[in-house]
C-alpha cells in the first residue's frame, strides 16, 4: 500500500505538504511486477510512475531493431513525455527483476502538478533529459536496416515488398531502374535480382519469402509438437482468438500462410473500428493485435501453409505445407477469404506488372502523378481510392453498376464526391488489358451507350469481391457449395453433426473445430464481428474442454 510515509521518504515529492501526500498515497496505485513482465509496452496508453524497488529497462524498436535506451531505478520517475504530449507510450517498460512502482493516472499526475512548482520543474526537467535521449538514439540509428533491390516490374521484387511490409520489417525498396532510388544503391556486385541485403552487409539472391522470414527473425516453425488450440490465419478474427486463448492461458499456435493482418492488413484505413474515433490503418490494427498476442505469449508462425486437416478421438492433426505436423486439442478455423481475380485471358501475365489485386500500401507511392484505374465497387474499393488519391493525379473508380451507393456505404462516397482527383465512372466494364512487359492500357466498356473506350494507364487496381479458398479441407469439415465454412446452426439440417450434445454456435462438423470471421458461412463480413467470434471461439473452447472427455466426441 502507498502511504504518505513511503511518499516523503521519496525525492521527488520532498515539496509536497501532509495534505498533498495524503491525497496522492489515496490516488496511486501500487503495481508489482516479476521479472520479464511489461509496466508498459509502445502504444500503450500511459500514466504517471515512480519505480519503488526493483530496475526496469527501457527499449524501443528504432528502424526495426530493439535498441536499449535505458534503466531505472528506485527513486526514477517517468510517463510525463506521453502524458504531457497526449501519446501514446513511447518506449517498453520491462521489469529486470522483482518491481514495485507507483502509478498515478493522467488527471491525478496533472492535478499534482499544479500543485506544486517544485515538482513540475522536476518532472520538467526529467522530461527534457527523456527528449534528448530519445533524439539520440533515433537520430543514431541506422535509419533503414534492411535493404530490398529489385525492379518495380519484377513480381519476385513485388511480392518480398508487400511480404516485408505487411509484416511490418523496416526495409527500403531500392529499384536499379530508377533514377532516383539507383543513387542510393550500396556497391552490390553483378547478380540476380531481387536481393536483399541484411542489416549486416549479407547478401540474399532472390530469396523466397520464407527465407526472408527466417533471416530478420520471423519465426517460420512452430516450437511445440502439440498445443491446446493451433488457429490457421491470422486476420482479424485469427488473431483475436490468439489474443484470448493465449491470454486465458491456452497453450496457442497461429499459423499464417503470409503475414499476419490478413485482409484488413491491406486495408488503408478503417474507420469504422470501435474505439478509434478516426480510423485506423489495418498496418496499424495488425500491428497492435500482433503485439498483444505475443505479449500473452501466443506463438505466431508466418510463411506456413496449412494443408490438411486430420481429425482424431482425442485432438487433431493440423499439417504444414512440408509435411510438418502439430497436435492441437481444438483448431479454429479463420482463413477468411481472397480476392477475386480479372476474368481476363490476360490478366494473369500483369499482375505486379501495373495489375494488383487490392490495394497494397506499398503501391501508393509508386503511382505519385499517374492516372489510376480502380475496379470494385464495395468499400476496400472506395477506401483504396481515397488513398490512392493522396499520391496519384487521377483515381477512376470503375463500377459495372448505375449508381455507386448501391455497394459502398455512404460516408466513403460523400467522401469521395468531393476528392477533385476522383472520378467515379457507373456502368463501366474492362473488356480487354494491353502492354508488353508492363500494363500500358484498358478497353472501357461502357455498358450504357455500347461504346469501347481505350485508355492509357500503367496501374490498375483489382478490388472486385473475394471467395473462400477451403478446398484443402475437402470433405474434412462440412463446406457449403461456394467453400464457406458450416457451423453451429447450419449443422442439423444437413445432418452433418455426428454427437448427441448439440453442436457450439461455431463448431464445425467436426467436433471440437471452431471457424470464425469471413470464412465461416453465413458470417457479417466486418473486422468487428471477425474480432468478436474470434474471442468468442475461446469461450466456446473453454466450454468444450469443461465437457466431459466423453462428451466432447460422443
Ligand atoms: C481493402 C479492404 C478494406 C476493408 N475495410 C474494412 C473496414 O473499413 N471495416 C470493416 O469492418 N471491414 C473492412 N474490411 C473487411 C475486413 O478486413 C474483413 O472482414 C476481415 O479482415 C476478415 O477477417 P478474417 O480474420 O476472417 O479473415 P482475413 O482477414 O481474410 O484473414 C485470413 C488470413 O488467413 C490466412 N490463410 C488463409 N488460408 C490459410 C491457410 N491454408 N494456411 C494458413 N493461413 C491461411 C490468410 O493469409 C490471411 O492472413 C476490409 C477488407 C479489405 C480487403
Amino acid at each position: 500500500m502507498i502511504t504518505p510515509e513511503l511518499l516523503r521518504s521519496l525525492a521527488l515529492f520532498a515539496s509536497l505538504d501532509d495534505a498533498a501526500l495524503q491525497a496522492v498515497a489515496l490516488e496511486a496505485a501500487d503495481v508489482r511486477l516479476n521479472a520479464g513482465e511489461y509496466l508498459v509496452q509502445e502504444g500503450d496508453s500511459v500514466a504517471f510512475f515512480v519505480l519503488l524497488e526493483g530496475q526496469l529497462d527501457v527499449s524501443k524498436e528504432v528502424g526495426g531493431v530493439l535498441q536499449t535506451l535505458d534503466t531505472y531505478g528506485p527513486g526514477d520517475s517517468f510517463g510525463e513525455l506521453p502524458l504531457l504530449l497526449g501519446t501514446s507510450a513511447t518506449v517498453n517498460l520491462r521489469a529486470a527483476g522483482a518491481v514495485r512502482v507507483l502509478q498515478l493516472d493522467g488527471p491525478d499526475f496533472l492535478a499534482l502538478l499544479a500543485h506544486s512548482e517544485a515538482l513540475a520543474a522536476t518532472v520538467m526537467a526529467n522530461m527534457t533529459r527523456r527528449v534528448r535521449n530519445l533524439q539520440r538514439v533515433t537520430l543514431g540509428a541506422p535509419v533503414v536496416p534492411t535493404l530490398l533491390v529489385g525492379s518495380a516490374d519484377d513480381l519476385r521484387c513485388f511480392r518480398l515488398r508487400e511480404f516485408l511490409s505487411r509484416n511490418q520489417v523496416a526495409f527500403r525498396w531500392l529499384d536499379p531502374e530508377s533514377p532516383v532510388m539507383a543513387c542510393d544503391l550500396p556497391p552490390l556486385e553483378a547478380g540476380p535480382l531481387p536481393a536483399v541485403i541484411l542489416p549486416g552487409g549479407e547478401v540474399l539472391r532472390q530469396p523466397d519469402v520464407q527465407e526472408v522470414a527466417r533471416r530478420v527473425g520471423l519465426q517460420v516453425e512452430p516450437h511445440l509438437p502439440e498445443y491446446d488450440v493451433v488457429i490457421v490465419g491470422g486476420g482479424p478474427a485469427g488473431l483475436a482468438a490468439a489474443v484470448y486463448g493465449a491470454s486465458e492461458g491456452l497453450c496457442t499456435l497461429l499459423l499464417d500462410k503470409e503475414a499476419p493482418g490478413g485482409q484488413a492488413g491491406t486495408s488503408s484505413r478503417i474507420e469504422n473500428y470501435l474505439g478509434f474515433p478516426t480510423g485506423l490503418s489495418g498496418a496499424e490494427l495488425s500491428a497492435r493485435a500482433l503485439r498483444q498476442a505475443r505479449r500473452f505469449g501466443a506463438e505466431v508462425v508466418i510463411t506456413r501453409e496449412v494443408t490438411a486437416l486430420e481429425p482424431g478421438e482425442t485432438g487433431h492433426t493440423v499439417v504444414l505445407d512440408g509435411g510438418d505436423r502439430v497436435q492441437a486439442q481444438n483448431v479454429v478455423l479463420a482463413m477468411g477469404v481472397e480476392w477475386r481475380k480479372l476474368p481476363l485471358p490476360d490478366a494473369g501475365r500483369f499482375v505486379g506488372r501495373g495489375l494488383w489485386y487490392g490495394a497494397a500500401r506499398t503501391e501508393a507511392p509508386g503511382t505519385r502523378g499517374k492516372d489510376v484505374y480502380l475496379i470494385g465497387g464495395g468499400n476496400s474499393a472506395g477506401q483504396a481510392a481515397m488513398f490512392f488519391s493522396n499520391y496519384a493525379a487521377r483515381v477512376s473508380i470503375l463500377i459495372r453498376a448505375d449508381r455507386i451507393e448501391q455497394g459502398m456505404s455512404q460516408y466513403l462516397v460523400a467522401q469521395l464526391r468531393v476528392r477533385p482527383n476522383v472520378r467515379i465512372c457507373e456502368h463501366c466494364e474492362v473488356t480487354a488489358l494491353r502492354g508488353d512487359a508492363h500494363l500500358q492500357g484498358l478497353t472501357v466498356h461502357h455498358r450504357d451507350t455500347g461504346e469501347d473506350e481505350q485508355v492509357e494507364t500503367d496501374s490498375l487496381f483489382v478490388l472486385i469481391g473475394a471467395d473462400a479458398r477451403t478446398d484443402w479441407l475437402g470433405r474434412t469439415v462440412l463446406r457449403d457449395e461456394r467453400g464457406y465454412v458450416c457451423s453451429g446452426l447450419d449443422l442439423a439440417p444437413q445432418n452433418a453433426w455426428p454427437l448427441e450434445r448439440d453442436p457450439f454456435l461455431l463448431e464445425t462438423s467436426v467436433p471440437g473445430v471452431f471457424v470464425v470471421g469471413d470464412v465461416r458461412r453465413g458470417s457479417i463480413k466486418r473486422v468487428a464481428s471477425g474480432v468478436g467470434e474470434g474471442s468468442m471461439s475461446i469461450a466456446l473452447i473453454h466450454q468444450y474442454l469443461a465437457l466431459e472427455p466423453g462428451g466432447r466426441n460422443a
